[in-house]
């Protein structure tokens, strides 16, 4: 099948950066938010985010023009009705994804195919509840999305061959690599990743070490480029908690339990780069550690 046009529901950090690389490739994109504000947000980011590629000679300005030209923005849901392929990229709380799901599907046409780019949430939940289990699946992008080379593709149990064959379609139409997971808490790459940021804020938690004291130790005695809980605060915490929600509801395991500093975190509002603070206070010309 072949997508021409796509929604997108959410225009926060993950949702404006899927505009940007759909609309880079070619594809017509409607950009959603029930904030005006996050639409002009998630624009202006997509305008600088591309206009550093022209400046760096990877994107030629008429390339740049014409991808923005492809990109309209609009807080009425209805509006995604044209789209064949919608990528739901809202906050990550079910009740906010299935509400989305009930009011879009009313005015999507029958070959559209559904997808939402949850870090964790279950795709075949999520699936049972819409009209097209077969036409729906998770399409999980990296943040951020312009730079990150993976998508997780992830089938429910009722997503059929020829929607995760149109998927993978788009994945390499978008010139990044998919890799494949079954329907699992977290999927792969979080299922991973969580329970070490997780583990992070417990070393934290315990006095064992201080925030730069884990993150040099992470970036310099593991190769990572970035340390744990800077990562998370780029992340969000808030997205780091209902992730490890996700696996200690959903595995039913002990080892998955979230960090009670992470949950202080979050109640403070303190959520990582997005609101200022997190494990290091952003709004100085420097990032200081919060702990
Ligand atoms: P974010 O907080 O930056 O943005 C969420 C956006 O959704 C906000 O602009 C908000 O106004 C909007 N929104 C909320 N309810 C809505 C509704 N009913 N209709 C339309 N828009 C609505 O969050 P984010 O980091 O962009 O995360 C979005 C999704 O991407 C989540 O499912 C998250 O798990 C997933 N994700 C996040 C990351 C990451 O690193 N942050 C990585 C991969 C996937």
């Amino acid at each position: 099948m072949e997508i021409r046009k796509v929604g997108v529901v959410g225009a926060g950090q993950m949702g404006n950066g899927i505009a940007h690389v759909m609309a880079a490739a070619g594809f017509d994109v409607v950009l959603n938010d029930i904030s005006a504000d996050a639409l002009d947000k998630g624009v202006a980011t997509i305008q600088k985010n591309m206009q550093r590629g022209v400046d760096r000679g990877k994107l030629a300005q008429v390339d740049m023009d014409a991808a923005l030209a492809r990109i309209s923005t609009t807080t009425k849901l209805p509006d995604l009705g044209i789209a064949d392929l919608v990528v739901e990229s809202a906050t990550e709380r079910e009740t906010v994804k299935q509400a989305i799901f009930e009011d879009l599907l009313p005015h999507l046409q029958p070959h559209t195919i559904l997808t939402s780019n949850t870090s964790s949430i279950s795709i075949t939940r999520l699936a049972s509840r819409t009209d097209r289990p077969e036409k729906f699946m998770g399409f999980h992008f990296m943040n951020p999305v312009p730079v990150m080379q993976l998508v997780e593709l992830i089938r429910g149990i009722a997503t059929d061959k020829p929607t995760y064959d149109t998927c993978l379609g788009v994945v390499e139409k978008l010139g990044k690599t998919a890799a494949s997971s079954e329907d699992f808490p977290a999927f792969i790459v979080n299922r991973i990743l969580m329970p070490m940021i997780n583990e992070a804020v417990y070393t934290l938690y315990e006095g064992v070490g201080g925030v730069i004291s884990i993150d040099t130790s992470m970036k310099l005695g593991t190769n990572h480029p970035m340390g744990p809980l800077e990562l998370a605060d780029f992340i969000g915490l808030d997205t780091c908690l209902a992730i490890m929600n996700v696996l200690h509801d959903g595995l039913a395991d002990t080892k998955y339990r979230p960090c009670p500093l992470l949950t202080k975190y979050v109640e403070a509002g303190w959520l990582g780069r997005k609101t200022g603070r997190g494990f290091y206070d952003y709004r100085g010309d420097e990032p200081v550690p919060t702990r």
